[in-house]
């Protein structure tokens, strides 16, 4: 597994102190937007849609740290928009580190390699990049010729100076199974320390049948493109989430457990939806209906969803949360998934159909519903 132990240690001691308290919903992640502009437009991205007035806006360093210590989640993950836009967030970095957060801070790394030297490496630092496949399906999926080669030169930069450095990656149904495992060796090859990727998230307003093969699409592409694991690809999650996109394992959504702070406050219910704001995250923690999401409850929102900052949390929970949890979570990170079945569907026609154009078809689709999608 691609998580240093002294995280490991943290999220587990911290999971178990939960427990013992009796707590049944307690946050894990919490997913901290200082703001909501960035240097790309990228298809299917419902942050960077804001109006310019919005655009502007940014959470003070104050705000980023009253937040994180009102949530108390161990790992604070810093989305956007483009954190490296705001003119403070050395600042904000540095307080987290001090406060001994785990900080994921997500970047389209335009500006990586030109600015990490005003960073300090760190076992609490981890540059988190977005990168979505090889080079052609990137350029297309972030809609920039030549996003690609810059973000691998920041990531290169990155890695070299010592830095915690994890590309990150959001699939959707069209992707090409085939193309990601080349890009997973490729990714390895530049000395990150390990991969994360989460399905697109696509709200559908089709009936529930179809909702229902979407998952199973996911599962389908997920099984493919994570099964018959070679040794020296290395993820940076949880084994039994990406069991969970694999169809091995079935999870609910735990939306507490990554919560989402940004200019507006608290949202509910996650970083996904925005069913309204609280000004405290007690507030939502008490206020929000928890049993009206996720797939179980049938609401059409989640009947699509399998995105990491909704399931992930679940699956950190139940390997780190019970005996039989852990070992399962143990076997999960030394198993390499030899599976007959899915080596055919590389090489079926299913492979062969998913390709760049149909993936960049889904993500316009998505952009015009106004969707977003994580980059968790
Ligand atoms: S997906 Fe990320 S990189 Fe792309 S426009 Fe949105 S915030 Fe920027
Ligand atoms: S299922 Fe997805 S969209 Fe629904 S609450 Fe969970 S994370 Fe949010």
């Amino acid at each position: 597994m691609g998580v240093p132990i002294s995280q490991m240690w943290t999220v587990a001691t911290y999971v178990l102190s939960k427990r013992l308290k009796g707590e049944k919903r307690y946050p894990l992640v919490l997913m901290l937007e200082p703001l909501f502009r960035c240097s790309l437009a990228c298809a299917g991205c419902g942050k960077v849609q804001y109006p310019p007035h919005i655009l502007k806006k940014q959470l003070s360093p104050e705000e980023c740290f009253a937040a994180v210590e009102e949530c108390g989640a161990p790992m604070v993950s810093i989305p956007g928009g483009e954190p490296l836009l705001h003119p403070q967030i050395v600042e904000i970095v540095n307080g987290l580190i001090a406060r001994k957060k785990y900080i994921y801070l997500c970047t389209n790394a335009l500006e990586l390699k030109k600015r990490v030297h005003e960073f300090t490496p760190s076992k609490y630092l981890t540059f988190s990049v977005h990168l979505d496949g090889l080079k052609e399906h990137h350029d297309l999926s972030v809609c920039r010729e030549g996003g690609w080669d810059i973000a691998v030169e920041g990531i290169k930069e990155a890695v070299k100076l010592g830095f915690r450095v994890t590309p990150n990656s959001t699939f959707f149904d069209g992707t090409d199974p085939n193309m990601v495992r080349e890009y997973f060796d490729f990714v390895m090859g530049l000395g990150v320390e390990g991969i994360v990727l989460s399905p697109g998230y696509s709200y559908d307003k089709a009936p529930d049948q179809q909702h229902f093969l979407g998952r199973a699409k996911s599962r389908r592409l997920f099984r493919a493109i994570l099964s018959n694991r070679k040794k020296n690809w290395k993820f940076n999650m949880s084994p039994l989430f990406l069991e969970f996109l694999m169809g091995k394992r079935s999870y609910d959504c735990t939306p507490w457990g990554s919560p989402a702070y940004n200019i507006f406050g608290w949202q509910k219910p996650c970083y996904l939806l925005q069913d309204g704001y609280t000004e405290t995250f007690r507030e939502l923690m008490e206020t929000t209906e928890w049993e009206t999401y996720g797939t179980a409850s049938g609401n059409p929102k989640c009947a699509n969803c399998m995105v990491s900052c909704g399931y992930e949390p679940s699956a950190v929970t139940h390997g780190f949360g019970s005996l039989s949890g852990f070992f399962a979570m143990a076997k999960a990170a030394l198993s390499s998934y030899q599976d007959k079945g899915a080596l055919d569907l590389l090489n079926s026609s299913f492979a062969a159909k998913h390709n760049s154009l149909v993936h960049i078809e889904g993500a316009k689709a998505a952009a015009e519903a106004s969707l977003e999608e994580t980059r968790a």
